[in-house]
Protein backbone atom coordinates (compact mmCIF):
# COMPACT_ATOMS: atom_id res chain seq x y z
CA UNK A 1 0.00 0.00 0.00
CA UNK A 2 1.13 3.21 -0.69
CA UNK A 3 1.65 6.29 2.11
CA UNK A 4 0.32 8.74 0.13
CA UNK A 5 -2.15 8.51 -2.73
CA UNK A 6 -3.90 10.40 -4.71
CA UNK A 7 -6.58 9.95 -6.83
CA UNK A 8 -8.46 12.16 -9.89
CA UNK A 9 -8.19 15.21 -8.09
CA UNK A 10 -9.32 18.37 -9.53
CA UNK A 11 -8.53 21.50 -8.11
CA UNK A 12 -9.83 25.03 -9.45
CA UNK A 13 -8.50 28.44 -8.20
CA UNK A 14 -9.76 31.84 -9.19
CA UNK A 15 -12.19 30.44 -11.45
CA UNK A 16 -8.93 28.76 -13.51
CA UNK A 17 -8.91 24.62 -13.22
CA UNK A 18 -5.48 24.00 -12.03
CA UNK A 19 -4.85 20.57 -11.29
CA UNK A 20 -6.91 18.25 -13.28
CA UNK A 21 -7.17 14.77 -13.54
CA UNK A 22 -4.12 14.04 -11.27
CA UNK A 23 -2.74 10.47 -9.93
CA UNK A 24 0.07 10.15 -8.32
CA UNK A 25 1.55 8.11 -5.12
CA UNK A 26 4.09 7.83 -3.22
CA UNK A 27 5.49 4.47 -1.11
CA UNK A 28 6.11 4.14 2.44
CA UNK A 29 10.16 5.30 2.66
CA UNK A 30 10.69 6.83 -0.77
CA UNK A 31 11.73 10.00 -1.71
CA UNK A 32 9.87 10.87 -4.73
CA UNK A 33 10.76 13.92 -6.33
CA UNK A 34 7.62 15.86 -8.44
CA UNK A 35 9.24 18.28 -11.41
CA UNK A 36 7.65 20.49 -13.59
CA UNK A 37 8.27 24.73 -14.48
CA UNK A 38 6.80 27.23 -12.71
CA UNK A 39 3.13 27.76 -12.87
CA UNK A 40 2.39 24.34 -13.54
CA UNK A 41 0.61 23.24 -9.58
CA UNK A 42 3.17 21.50 -8.02
CA UNK A 43 3.15 24.17 -4.59
CA UNK A 44 -0.88 23.31 -5.26
CA UNK A 45 -0.39 20.17 -4.75
CA UNK A 46 1.87 20.49 -1.85
CA UNK A 47 -0.48 22.68 -0.18
CA UNK A 48 -3.34 20.15 -1.05
CA UNK A 49 -1.70 17.29 0.89
CA UNK A 50 -1.10 19.81 3.64
CA UNK A 51 -4.62 20.57 3.74
CA UNK A 52 -4.09 24.50 3.61
CA UNK A 53 -6.89 26.77 4.44
CA UNK A 54 -8.30 27.75 1.09
CA UNK A 55 -6.73 24.38 -0.44
CA UNK A 56 -9.54 21.50 -0.72
CA UNK A 57 -10.15 19.37 -3.66
CA UNK A 58 -12.75 19.69 -6.21
CA UNK A 59 -13.04 16.09 -6.47
CA UNK A 60 -11.02 12.82 -6.20
CA UNK A 61 -9.30 11.38 -3.33
CA UNK A 62 -6.23 12.13 -1.31
CA UNK A 63 -5.75 9.39 1.19
CA UNK A 64 -2.55 8.91 3.82
CA UNK A 65 -2.12 5.55 5.16
CA UNK A 66 -5.23 4.33 4.01
CA UNK A 67 -7.01 6.60 5.21
CA UNK A 68 -9.01 9.59 3.11
CA UNK A 69 -7.96 12.77 4.79
CA UNK A 70 -9.67 15.16 2.20
CA UNK A 71 -11.99 16.58 4.96
CA UNK A 72 -9.00 16.55 7.96
CA UNK A 73 -7.74 19.76 8.81
CA UNK A 74 -4.16 20.69 8.47
CA UNK A 75 -3.30 20.31 12.18
CA UNK A 76 -4.91 16.71 12.34
CA UNK A 77 -2.87 16.24 9.14
CA UNK A 78 0.19 17.32 10.91
CA UNK A 79 -1.01 15.28 13.91
CA UNK A 80 -1.12 12.19 11.18
CA UNK A 81 2.64 13.13 10.64
CA UNK A 82 2.62 15.10 7.59
CA UNK A 83 4.60 18.10 7.47
CA UNK A 84 5.99 20.80 4.90
CA UNK A 85 9.17 22.71 4.37
CA UNK A 86 7.46 25.71 2.49
CA UNK A 87 8.95 27.46 -0.74
CA UNK A 88 9.55 30.76 1.39
CA UNK A 89 11.20 29.68 4.73
CA UNK A 90 9.27 30.97 7.88
CA UNK A 91 10.52 33.83 10.27
CA UNK A 92 8.79 33.39 13.75
CA UNK A 93 9.77 35.71 16.31
CA UNK A 94 10.49 35.74 19.56
CA UNK A 95 11.45 31.91 19.48
CA UNK A 96 15.23 30.40 19.68
CA UNK A 97 16.58 27.80 17.45
CA UNK A 98 16.32 24.96 19.73
CA UNK A 99 12.76 25.38 20.86
CA UNK A 100 11.78 25.32 17.40
CA UNK A 101 13.58 22.18 16.90
CA UNK A 102 12.05 21.18 20.17
CA UNK A 103 8.68 21.56 18.91
CA UNK A 104 7.87 17.78 18.07
CA UNK A 105 9.07 16.55 21.26
CA UNK A 106 11.03 13.66 20.09
CA UNK A 107 14.09 13.92 21.89
CA UNK A 108 15.81 14.17 19.33
CA UNK A 109 19.89 15.39 19.55
CA UNK A 110 19.24 18.38 18.00
CA UNK A 111 23.05 19.84 18.15
CA UNK A 112 23.37 16.39 15.53
CA UNK A 113 20.36 17.36 13.22
CA UNK A 114 21.77 21.47 13.01
CA UNK A 115 25.21 20.00 12.24
CA UNK A 116 23.77 17.61 9.48
CA UNK A 117 22.11 20.40 8.02
CA UNK A 118 25.82 22.72 8.14
CA UNK A 119 25.02 24.70 10.60
CA UNK A 120 27.19 24.56 13.94
CA UNK A 121 24.95 23.85 16.64
CA UNK A 122 27.06 26.06 19.08
CA UNK A 123 26.51 28.91 16.91
CA UNK A 124 22.94 28.40 16.38
CA UNK A 125 21.17 26.79 18.79
CA UNK A 126 20.22 29.87 20.97
CA UNK A 127 19.99 31.91 18.02
CA UNK A 128 16.12 33.68 17.76
CA UNK A 129 14.97 32.82 14.21
CA UNK A 130 13.98 35.70 13.22
CA UNK A 131 15.19 38.38 10.44
CA UNK A 132 18.61 38.22 11.51
CA UNK A 133 19.19 34.94 9.93
CA UNK A 134 19.36 34.66 6.00
CA UNK A 135 16.99 33.05 4.20
CA UNK A 136 19.56 30.09 3.42
CA UNK A 137 19.94 29.87 7.03
CA UNK A 138 16.19 29.83 7.55
CA UNK A 139 15.83 27.02 5.02
CA UNK A 140 18.23 24.83 6.61
CA UNK A 141 16.83 25.30 10.15
CA UNK A 142 13.51 24.36 8.74
CA UNK A 143 15.21 21.31 7.08
CA UNK A 144 16.63 20.59 10.85
CA UNK A 145 13.34 20.57 11.86
CA UNK A 146 12.39 17.53 9.49
CA UNK A 147 15.31 15.59 11.50
CA UNK A 148 14.05 16.55 15.01
CA UNK A 149 10.75 15.45 14.35
CA UNK A 150 10.85 12.49 12.36
CA UNK A 151 7.77 13.06 10.37
CA UNK A 152 6.24 9.97 8.58
CA UNK A 153 6.10 12.28 5.43
CA UNK A 154 7.89 15.22 4.52
CA UNK A 155 6.87 17.84 1.78
CA UNK A 156 9.74 19.80 0.66
CA UNK A 157 8.73 22.72 -1.68
CA UNK A 158 11.78 24.05 -3.65
CA UNK A 159 14.45 23.13 -1.27
CA UNK A 160 17.25 24.27 -3.01
CA UNK A 161 15.02 27.78 -3.62
CA UNK A 162 17.73 30.54 -2.26
CA UNK A 163 20.63 28.43 -1.47
CA UNK A 164 23.86 28.44 -3.67
CA UNK A 165 24.98 25.87 -5.95
CA UNK A 166 28.01 24.78 -4.47
CA UNK A 167 25.48 23.53 -1.74
CA UNK A 168 23.03 21.59 -3.33
CA UNK A 169 25.28 19.00 -2.68
CA UNK A 170 24.90 19.45 0.92
CA UNK A 171 21.04 19.70 1.04
CA UNK A 172 20.70 16.42 -1.43
CA UNK A 173 22.68 14.86 1.65
CA UNK A 174 20.06 16.25 3.85
CA UNK A 175 17.09 14.50 1.89
CA UNK A 176 18.84 11.33 2.06
CA UNK A 177 19.69 11.65 6.19
CA UNK A 178 15.73 12.45 6.31
CA UNK A 179 14.83 9.18 4.64
CA UNK A 180 17.09 7.11 6.58
CA UNK A 181 15.65 8.84 9.53
CA UNK A 182 12.70 7.10 8.74
CA UNK A 183 10.35 9.55 6.36
CA UNK A 184 9.12 9.58 3.00
CA UNK A 185 9.70 12.60 1.50
CA UNK A 186 7.49 14.39 -1.44
CA UNK A 187 10.65 16.68 -3.14
CA UNK A 188 9.44 19.47 -5.34
CA UNK A 189 11.40 21.26 -7.66
CA UNK A 190 11.85 23.15 -10.69
CA UNK A 191 14.87 22.36 -10.90
CA UNK A 192 16.10 18.94 -12.40
CA UNK A 193 19.49 19.00 -10.81
CA UNK A 194 17.67 17.82 -7.10
CA UNK A 195 15.84 14.58 -8.93
CA UNK A 196 19.20 12.59 -8.34
CA UNK A 197 18.53 11.96 -4.98
CA UNK A 198 15.06 10.21 -5.52
CA UNK A 199 13.58 6.97 -5.91
CA UNK A 200 11.16 7.90 -8.46
CA UNK A 201 10.31 10.97 -10.17
CA UNK A 202 7.22 12.57 -11.76
CA UNK A 203 6.68 14.95 -14.36
CA UNK A 204 3.97 17.71 -13.46
CA UNK A 205 2.65 19.18 -16.76
CA UNK A 206 -0.30 21.37 -18.00
CA UNK A 207 -2.00 20.44 -14.47
CA UNK A 208 -1.42 16.41 -14.67
CA UNK A 209 1.28 13.72 -14.23
CA UNK A 210 2.55 13.54 -17.29
CA UNK A 211 5.01 10.90 -16.99
CA UNK A 212 6.28 8.74 -13.35
CA UNK A 213 9.90 7.22 -14.06
CA UNK A 214 13.02 6.51 -12.79
CA UNK A 215 14.33 10.19 -12.29
CA UNK A 216 17.27 10.25 -15.14
CA UNK A 217 14.05 9.06 -17.67
CA UNK A 218 11.82 12.14 -16.17
CA UNK A 219 14.51 14.72 -16.36
CA UNK A 220 15.54 13.76 -19.89
CA UNK A 221 12.19 14.33 -20.66
CA UNK A 222 11.69 17.40 -18.42
CA UNK A 223 14.82 19.43 -20.06
CA UNK A 224 13.60 18.83 -24.04
CA UNK A 225 10.25 20.46 -23.24
CA UNK A 226 11.95 23.88 -22.37
CA UNK A 227 9.31 25.09 -20.60
CA UNK A 228 10.03 29.04 -19.34
CA UNK A 229 6.56 28.66 -17.51
CA UNK A 230 3.36 26.78 -17.53
CA UNK A 231 0.68 28.18 -20.16
CA UNK A 232 -1.61 25.77 -18.42
CA UNK A 233 -2.15 23.42 -21.53
CA UNK A 234 -0.71 20.06 -21.54
CA UNK A 235 2.22 20.68 -24.00
CA UNK A 236 3.06 17.99 -27.30
CA UNK A 237 5.07 16.38 -25.03
CA UNK A 238 2.81 15.38 -22.74
CA UNK A 239 1.25 12.48 -25.43
CA UNK A 240 4.59 10.95 -26.35
P1 LIG B 1 4.32 25.97 -9.10
O1 LIG B 1 4.55 25.71 -7.65
O2 LIG B 1 4.35 24.71 -9.93
O3 LIG B 1 5.20 27.03 -9.66
P2 LIG B 1 1.75 26.95 -8.18
O4 LIG B 1 1.11 25.74 -7.60
O5 LIG B 1 2.31 27.94 -7.24
O6 LIG B 1 2.82 26.51 -9.27
O7 LIG B 1 0.67 27.69 -9.09
C1 LIG B 1 0.01 27.05 -10.16
C2 LIG B 1 -1.01 27.99 -10.76
O8 LIG B 1 -2.10 28.11 -9.87
C3 LIG B 1 -0.49 29.40 -10.97
O9 LIG B 1 -1.03 29.87 -12.19
C4 LIG B 1 -1.04 30.14 -9.78
O10 LIG B 1 -1.22 31.50 -10.07
C5 LIG B 1 -2.37 29.44 -9.56
N1 LIG B 1 -2.85 29.47 -8.17
C6 LIG B 1 -2.35 28.76 -7.12
N2 LIG B 1 -3.05 29.01 -5.99
C7 LIG B 1 -4.00 29.91 -6.34
C8 LIG B 1 -5.04 30.58 -5.61
N3 LIG B 1 -5.24 30.34 -4.31
N4 LIG B 1 -5.84 31.43 -6.31
C9 LIG B 1 -5.66 31.63 -7.63
N5 LIG B 1 -4.70 31.05 -8.37
C10 LIG B 1 -3.87 30.19 -7.73
MG1 LIG C 1 5.99 26.44 -6.29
Amino acid sequence: MSLLEIRCVYFTAGGKPILENLNFTLGEGEIHALIGTNGTGKSTLARLVMGCEGYHIGSGEIRFDGLSINELPIEKRAGLGITMVWQEPARFEGITVRDYLSLGKRGSDLSDCLDSVGLASGDYLDRMLDNTMSGGERKRIELASMLALKPRLCILDEPISGIDLVSVKDIVAVIRRIQQNGSSVLLISHREEIASVADRASLLCGGRIAMTGDPDTIVRDYKSRHCVICNGQICDYATH
